[in-house]
């Protein structure tokens, strides 16, 4: 069947609203409307589902639509049947797991009667025997498989039951098939073709290049801050954060609340309806962060995510793409910043060891490319575009921190021709980094099983470290001197252009690869953030003019409000104070434990002393900013805050977390004394008399001589619970000395 561009034209427009098509969609369409297999590759955002969804309406039959994302299916179908006529359902239905008897039966009986255009199914739904029965009865127009690299154990998101796709086709008749990705290297493309039986496909590929997306690599130092700070140059606009592990979700959307950025977290450990909440509030820009683990964005097209930050590595270049591919949806600005240290990468081997050894080989392959281009002192925009089978020729994008900066380059023509001529002298081909061994003249298992210890050119070039070889074979691929073969993945050859340049070498300019720090463990971490926080509360390395000024003035104002120094600020405060030289209301809400509400009420008084000492004796502040951490990020406190936010009973949190009353209390203490504050009103009212309540509150406003626990249990034990006391204590201490 033939269809004139016009008509098509006037269906898109009838159908969709659209005035025109998107890069090759009309192509596309009449390709498959003829007839023909094609295979399409667009970026995300490309317009994909339009190269499916038109030639279903205008084509007799039903398409089947095969999807691996249960979740979206429902999404997708709704989106159709909102575009194609309100009120009529049934022109698409989807297929899953999900459906009750009586919904199946109602897709059923639409189906049967040919008013269906459109059926998403799940792969595993196209194994069941009822589900074939009823799709044989079917007149099929055509199939689209969509997600497509889920086809290849390559690709970042291999679905076994994917593999079955082409048997069930055999056995529910062929039509014409449509597959369609977002992502897939030479190597996932080629597993498509080869897996689905479609070696006369034709091919559409779009370019895969985002011009208006800034890629930047940085080293993993002080990273939360970092964040931090660039959150707060960027205030206003929408970003995403992806972490890999739940807990760094929520600590790290924890930390951005307390200082003073609004986030949410999005992970699967979290309720739907939370989940939900969290995504909406996002959406509907209530919050202009989500920290995310990949589970959040599949399916969610917000076009103006200004940036896309990961704070941990990706485990492949596809999943990186793909995340970054979310920012700048509307062509405008999007930032993509990612953080990186070798010892995230070598956390990430350390999860594959549970898996099985192909996978492992494969895992290790494609984070070997993730280290490959993180490290690159080459355009990122190259790197992966290259990695995607594109050319970018292009010298320097001017959109990617490698071409902002650009490093020294050298000529490289003598070691590549080294690495060529090691590549035709050995017998077999090998990866990367053995031939970098090589060439460094390192030992390894693998090398004295090759005996390439022996080999005339081991260690020929052992001036240069092994990192230093892999760059330039890196680099000898994305100049197709040397290529990566496709079947057997990440083994080396050398290329017809790369035979040619060893016979008669040419100037190369090179670049060595950036150096990272090599990143530090959480533990780590956590230890050195004590002990500076140790070494704050300490006293020491403050002004120690400042902080008697400082104290005369609490004192003064003491006086005047008819409220205890302490309450006021602690001494901490004000050592931290006399350190930070905070001149603004901002920076002093980053000193140690003033909260918004004590920097309001009491601050504006001491921000004008302090101003005045920095002017005085030109002082030179420290122009970075502090960040408020909470006193251990410990997964308890967070579920402490938590659990108290939602006013269950302190006896459950308790159970929940395996503490007893003491230890609870003590942990709800130490959160209160970093300065975050907790409402306890719901339980104190049930647990406490209103009489003893305001009895212990007066002892601390006007008795008490600090706001020690020891004393102030001395005091008072004789006629207190010490629960009361605590309890009452930590209201206080929220309500009038934060
Ligand atoms: P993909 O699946 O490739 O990520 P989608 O199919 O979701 O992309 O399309 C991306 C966006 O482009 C959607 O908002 C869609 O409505 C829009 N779109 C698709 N085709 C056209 C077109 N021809 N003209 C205008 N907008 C289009
Ligand atoms: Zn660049």
């Amino acid at each position: 069947m033939a269809i004139e561009s016009d008509i098509l034209r006037s269906k898109l427009k009838h159908f969709f609203g659209f005035d025109s098509f998107k890069g090759d969609q009309e192509q596309v369409i009449t390709h498959l409307i003829e007839g023909g297999d094609a295979f399409v590759l667009m970026p995300t955002g490309g317009g994909k589902s339009l190269c499916y969804q038109l030639p279903a309406l205008v084509m007799e039959g039903t398409a089947i639509v095969i999807s691996p994302l249960i979740a979206l299916m429902k999404n997708q179908v709704d989106a159709i049947r909102g575009f194609v006529s309100a009120g009529d359902g049934c022109i698409a239905h989807f297929l899953n797991s999900s459906l009750s008897k009586a919904q199946i039966q109602e897709v059923r009986e639409d189906l049967l009667s040919g008013r269906t255009k459109l059926l998403y199914v799940a792969p595993e739904s196209l194994t069941k025997e009822d589900n074939i029965s009823l799709l044989r009865e079917l007149k099929i127009s055509f199939y689209a498989i969509d997600e497509a690299h889920c086809i290849s154990d390559w690709g970042h998101d291999f679905r076994p039951e994917y593999r079955r796709i082409r048997d069930m086709v055999e056995q529910l008749g062929r039509a014409p098939i449509i597959a369609l990705t977002a992502t897939a290297t030479p190597k996932v493309q080629s597993d498509i073709l080869k897996n689905l039986n479609i070696p006369g496909a034709k091919i559409f590929k779009s370019s895969f290049n985002r011009p208006n997306l800034y890629y930047e690599v940085r080293d993993k130092v002080d990273a939360e801050k970092n964040i931090i700070k660039f959150i707060k140059q960027n205030a206003g606009k929408s970003g995403i954060i992806y972490c890999l592990s739940r807990k760094k979700v929520e600590e790290l959307a924890n930390l951005l609340n307390m200082n003073g950025i609004a986030a949410r977290p999005y992970h699967a450990g979290l309720d739907a309806k939370t989940r939900m909440d969290n995504q909406d509030a996002f959406l509907m820009e209530q919050v202009n962060v989500i920290v995310a683990t990949i589970a959040f964005g599949m399916g969610i097209d917000k076009p103006d995510v200004r940036f896309v930050i990961h704070y941990d590595i990706p485990k492949s270049i596809e999943s990186y793409y793909q995340e970054t591919g979310r920012a700048g949806r509307d062509g405008q600005e999007g930032r993509c910043i990612t953080y990186y240290s070798y010892k995230d990468i070598q956390k990430l081997e350390k999860f594959m060891q549970s898996k099985m050894i192909s996978e492992q080989e494969i895992g290790k392959q494609l984070l070997a490319e993730v280290v490959a281009y993180a490290e690159s002192s080459q355009c990122r925009r190259k790197l992966l575009l290259n990695y995607f089978g594109e050319e970018y020729s292009e010298e320097n994008c001017g959109c990617c921190d490698n071409c902002v900066n650009p490093r020294p380059v050298f000529d490289g023509r003598k070691e590549m021709c080294m690495v060529i001529e090691l590549i035709k002298s050995l017998p077999e081909k090998f990866k990367i980094e053995h031939l970098a061994n090589i060439l460094a003249g390192v030992t390894n298992s693998t090398i004295n099983t090759y005996h390439h210890d022996k080999l005339a050119a081991f260690g020929s070039g052992n001036n240069h470290s092994v990192k230093f070889w892999c760059t330039v074979i890196h680099q000898g691929l994305l100049l197709h001197l040397l290529d990566k073969e496709i079947e057997t993945y990440g083994l080396i050859s050398v290329t017809a252009k790369g035979m040619i340049f060893a016979s008669n070498p040419y100037e190369l300019k090179l670049v060595e690869d950036r150096e990272f720090s090599m990143g530090t463990d959480e533990e780590e971490d956590e230890e050195a953030a004590a002990a500076t926080a140790a070494m704050r509360s300490g006293g020491g390395g403050g002004d120690p003019v400042l902080l008697s000024i400082l104290k005369d003035l609490r004192r003064d104002m003491a006086k005047r409000l008819k409220l205890q120094p302490w309450i006021i600020f602690t001494d901490p405060s004000l050592v931290d104070m006399s350190i930070q030289f905070p001149v603004s209301m901002e920076d002093l809400k980053n000193c140690q434990g003033v909260g918004d509400g004590k920097a309001k009420k009491f601050g504006q008084e001491f921000l004008t002393v302090i101003k005045n000492y920095v002017e005085e004796n030109d002082i030179i502040r420290p122009d970075d900013f502090v960040v408020k951490t909470a006193p251990n990020k410990s997964a308890n406190k967070v579920f402490i805050i938590q659990s108290i936010d939602r006013q269950i009973a302190l006896e459950d949190i308790a159970d929940m977390k395996g503490l007893d009353m003491d230890k609870l209390m003590s942990e709800i203490e130490i959160i209160v004394s970093s300065g975050t504050k907790l409402n306890l009103n719901y339980y104190i009212q049930q647990n406490v008399d209103d009489d003893v309540v305001d009895e212990i509150y007066s002892y601390f406003r006007d008795e008490a001589e600090s706001d020690s626990l020891a004393d102030a249990l001395k005091d008072l034990e004789d006629e207190y619970d010490e629960m009361e006391i605590r309890l009452v204590r930590i209201k206080f201490l929220c309500e009038i000395a934060s």
